[in-house]
């Protein structure tokens, strides 16, 4: 192997190099808050666990930290050596969440140095151990804090999670635009709360709307990864701190999160995930 040309391992790495022992990050975003992006991106990591990977979730959603309780984790995490933190660990994935390190509601009134310093901690100063993939559940919308992470986190590419109705997705659109702006491939979009799940007769009804993702992905050219219905089931399993992924892993729900797990993790295996073409705007 000539010194200009890495061996394969070394190349499916380099990008994550900025986390020693990571080998692929990427970001779960959202356009506005209350979509369910912190409830998918807990059971995306579960999944990637699931079809056994070695799975972390960063939680840098600084505004509202929603990994603890999703996870039913509470406690400190250990520090190893000056600096280092030891993320917690639930069900076979690793956790690290602002939330187990400030109080809640001090993050809340934080300027935005202070932000752009947490997250910039958080992403150096968690010693993660060797994963196969970090998953990180970015603070909706597309300010200060979205922005650094999505320039200085090494990341193989992001996945939007919108409700179905317009307004969610003129949000998310925003999103997009911010993650291609830095030359963020776009792993896909997933409708949440795609229908409502009757618990009585299981019957379906498109409360927000449905199909509205889909067709903005088409209309986009980003891949549609799937939809996750509207159910009280993984409302009541998430707040309670027992994600569907980890506690009902043969269940209907589990089912969706794990093959989007599966799909994510070929299109970054196998190099899929492209760059957006430069676009020429005018103004
Ligand atoms: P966000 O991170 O976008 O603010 P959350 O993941 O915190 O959203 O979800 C907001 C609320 O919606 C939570 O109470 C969560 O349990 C619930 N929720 C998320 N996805 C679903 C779903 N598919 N079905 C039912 N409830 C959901």
């Amino acid at each position: 192997m000539s010194a200009t040309q890495p061996a394969p391992a070394a190349r499916a790495t380099s990008r994550a190099s900025g986390i020693p022992g990571v080998k692929h990050v990427i970001a779960v975003a959202s356009g506005k808050g209350g979509v369910g992006k912190s409830t998918t991106a807990c059971n995306l990591a579960l999944g990637f666990a699931a079809i056994g990977l070695k799975a972390g979730i960063l939680d840098a959603d600084i505004y509202g930290p929603s990994q603890p309780k999703l996870f039913g984790l509470r406690g400190k995490p250990r520090q190893v050596g000056p600096r280092m933190l030891e993320p917690l660990e639930r069900f076979g994935v690793k956790v690290m969440s602002i939330g187990f390190l400030v109080e809640e509601d001090l993050a809340m009134i934080w300027r935005g140095a202070m932000v752009i310093s947490a997250i910039t901690q958080l992403l150096r100063e968690v010693e993660w151990g060797d994963l196969d993939i970090l998953v990180i559940d970015l603070p909706p919308g597309t300010g200060d804090a979205q922005l650094t992470m999505a320039q200085q986190a090494p990341l193989a590419g992001a996945v939007i999670v919108s409700t179905p109705q317009d307004i969610a997705l003129i949000d998310a659109r925003r999103g997009i635009a911010m993650f291609e702006k830095v030359n963020i491939p776009i792993l896909g979009l997933i409708e949440n709360m795609s229908a409502f799940c009757c618990p009585a007769c299981q019957k379906l009804t498109p409360i927000f709307g449905h199909g509205g993702a889909r067709q903005d992905a088409e209309r986009r050219g980003i891949p549609y990864l799937g939809e996750i219905p509207l159910d009280i089931k993984i409302r009541e399993t998430s707040d309670d701190g027992r994600p569907v992924v980890a506690t009902e892993p043969d269940g209907v729900h589990a089912r969706h999160y794990i093959a989007i797990a599966r799909d994510v993790w070929s299109t970054i295996t196998s190099g899929a995930a492209s760059r957006p073409p430069p676009r020429i705007i005018i103004e």
